[in-house]
C-alpha cells in the first residue's frame, strides 16, 4: 500500500491543491492529514496514517483508478460518453444577469433545491479580487450570490497581492456536509475535481456518499499570478483592471468592461500564469461528470450542455420543464426551409451517384468534370447548412456536430498540452529541484 508520502512524492509541484487527500482522510477520522497555508497537503500528525494507501488512489494526478471510472461511466473517445448535446439559459433574467454564460448552472441547482432533491449545493464564491473560495450553499440567496464571473475592480480598490489565483478548491467543501448534517449534496467544479469525486465514489469512501450530482466545468487552465503578472495581463489585452466587469474563460480569455467592450486574451499568451497541473491536463469537457457546462459551442449569454448520465438527463429535461430556455425553441429555422435542404441534398446525391458510376464505367476520373464540381459544391454547402439548422432544431443528438466542433477545440487546446505532457518528467524534476 502507498502512504501519503509516496504520494507527495510521485505528485510534488503539481498537486493541484484540491485537498481530496485530506479531505477523506479527516472525514474517516483518521485526521494524518491537514491543509498547510499555501492550500498544499501536509502531515498533521503522522503517527495517526494507517497506511491505507486512499489518498494516493483518489488523488487526480495518479492514474490507479483511472481505467475503474472510465468502465463505470462508459467511457469512450474522443470526450467520454455523451447522451446528448443541448444549448440553454435559465429562464429568469436575474440569474441571466449574473450568470458566466446562461445561467444553466444555477438554474439547475436553484430548481433542485427548490424541489427537495438536494439540501445543499457545493459552489464557489468570490473573495477579494480574483479568488474564489468553495463554500456549502444551503440556500437560494447562497446559490445565487456564487453565480457568474463578476469582479470586485472598482475604481479605488486596493488592488495588491503577493498571489491571485481563479482556482477554488471545491472538494475541500465536502468536509462541511457531515458537518451541518446534509444528505444530498450537488457538487459543481473543475473536470480534475470531478475526477477526484468519481475515484472517492468508485471507492465507495466518505464524504462522497452525501453526494447527489455532478455537475462539471469545462475547463482549459486556472491561473495563479502575483501583482506583477497582473500588469502584464493589462498589457497583453489592453485594458485597466479598473474598468473590468466580468472575465470568462472560452477558448481564450474575454474580459469584459464597465463600458461594454469586450478584449481577448489568447489562452497562449497566459502560460506565464497557467497552474503547473493544468499545462498537461486532458479532461477539457468534464468527461465523468452527469452534465457538463461550457461557454463555447454556445452563441453569447447561452450554456452549451453535454449530458453523460441517466441522472444527468434526468435533471436537465426536468430543468428544461421549468427553468431553463433551449435554444431550439428561440432560434430554430422553420421546418419547410429543413425539408426543402432534405429534398435537395437526397436529389444532388442521385445525380452525383449517377456522374461516378459513368465516369468508373468510362474509365475516367468524374472529378475533373466542372457539372460534377458544381453538384459536389452545392452538396457539400447544403449539408453544411442543414447540419447546422438541424443541430439548432434538435440539439440533442449525439454524434453531432456540436460533439465535433468540442472535440477540435479539445484536440487544439491539447496540441500545447500535449508537448507539455511529453516533458512531464522533465517538468516535475525542474520542479523539484526549484523547490
Ligand atoms: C477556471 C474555469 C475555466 C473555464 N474554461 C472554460 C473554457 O475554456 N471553455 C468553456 O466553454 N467554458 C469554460 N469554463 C466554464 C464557463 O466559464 C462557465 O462556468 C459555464 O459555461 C457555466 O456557465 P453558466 O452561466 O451556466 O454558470 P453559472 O450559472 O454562472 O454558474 C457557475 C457555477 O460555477 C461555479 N464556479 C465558478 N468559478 C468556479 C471555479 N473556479 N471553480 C469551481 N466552481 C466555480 C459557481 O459557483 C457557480 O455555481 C470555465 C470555468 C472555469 C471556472
Ligand atoms: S491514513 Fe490513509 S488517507 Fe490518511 S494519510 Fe495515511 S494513507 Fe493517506
Ligand atoms: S489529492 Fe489533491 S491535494 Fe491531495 S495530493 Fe492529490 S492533487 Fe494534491
Ligand atoms: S485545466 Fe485541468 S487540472 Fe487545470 S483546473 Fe482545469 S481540469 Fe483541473
Amino acid at each position: 500500500m502507498r502512504s501519503f508520502e509516496d504520494l507527495i512524492q510521485e505528485v510534488r509541484s503539481l498537486c493541484h491543491r484540491c485537498g481530496g487527500c485530506v479531505t477523506f482522510c479527516t472525514s474517516i477520522n483518521y485526521g494524518a492529514l491537514e491543509l498547510g497555508e499555501e492550500g498544499y497537503p501536509r502531515y498533521k500528525d503522522k503517527t495517526k496514517c494507517i497506511e491505507c494507501g486512499i489518498c494516493s488512489m483518489l488523488c487526480p494526478e495518479i492514474d490507479e483508478l483511472d481505467d475503474e471510472i472510465k468502465k463505470q461511466s462508459g467511457w469512450s473517445e474522443p470526450l467520454g460518453r455523451i447522451i446528448s448535446t443541448s444549448i440553454v439559459r435559465a429562464a429568469d433574467d436575474e440569474i441571466r444577469e449574473r450568470a458566466t454564460d446562461g445561467g444553466a448552472v444555477t438554474g439547475i441547482l436553484l430548481r433542485l433545491m427548490d424541489t427537495g432533491r438536494i439540501d445543499g449545493a457545493i459552489v464557489s464564491k468570490h473573495v477579494g479580487l480574483f479568488n474564489r473560495e468553495p463554500y456549502l450553499a444551503t440556500s437560494r440567496e447562497d446559490i445565487l450570490s456564487a453565480c457568474g464571473s463578476f469582479y470586485d475592480t472598482s475604481p479605488g480598490m486596493v488592488l495588491y497581492s503577493e498571489h491571485y489565483s481563479t482556482y477554488s478548491p471545491s472538494v475541500q467543501a465536502l468536509s462541511a456536509v457531515k458537518k451541518i448534517g446534509a444528505r444530498k449534496v450537488a457538487f459543481v467544479g473543475t473536470p480534475c475535481q470531478i475526477v477526484t469525486l468519481r475515484k472517492m465514489q468508485a471507492l465507495g469512501v466518505v464524504p462522497s456518499d452525501a453526494i447527489y450530482c455532478l455537475l462539471g466545468l469545462f475547463c482549459s487552465g486556472n491561473f495563479a499570478f502575483d501583482d506583477y503578472s497582473r500588469k502584464r495581463l493589462e498589457k497583453i489585452g489592453d485594458f485597466k483592471w479598473g474598468e473590468v466587469k466580468k472575465i470568462n474563460i472560452k477558448g481564450s480569455m474575454y474580459v469584459y468592461l464597465n463600458n461594454g467592450s469586450i478584449h481577448t486574451l489568447p489562452l497562449d499568451e497566459l502560460d506565464f500564469i497557467m497552474r503547473p497541473a493544468c499545462r498537461y491536463c486532458d479532461d477539457y469537457t468534464a468527461e465523468f461528470a452527469d452534465l457538463s457546462f461550457g461557454g463555447i459551442g454556445a452563441k453569447e449569454g447561452w450554456t452549451t450542455v453535454l449530458t453523460r448520465t441517466q441522472l444527468g438527463m434526468d435533471i436537465l429535461n426536468h430543468a428544461e420543464r421549468s427553468v431553463l430556455e433551449n435554444y431550439k425553441q428561440q432560434q430554430a429555422p422553420g421546418d419547410f426551409q429543413l425539408e426543402k435542404d432534405r429534398n435537395r441534398i437526397r436529389e444532388l446525391k442521385g445525380q452525383i451517384g449517377h456522374f461516378k458510376y459513368s465516369a468508373k464505367m468510362s474509365g475516367m476520373s468524374e472529378s475533373q468534370d466542372p457539372v460534377y464540381q458544381s453538384l459536389a459544391r452545392e452538396l457539400k454547402e447544403l449539408e453544411d447548412r442543414h447540419a447546422g439548422a438541424y443541430l439548432r432544431q434538435n440539439p440533442k443528438i449525439p454524434g453531432s456536430n456540436m460533439v465535433n466542433a468540442l472535440t477540435r477545440v479539445m484536440q487544439k487546446s491539447m496540441e500545447k498540452k500535449n508537448q507539455c505532457r511529453e516533458n512531464r518528467t522533465e517538468l516535475l524534476n525542474g520542479m523539484y529541484e526549484q523547490a
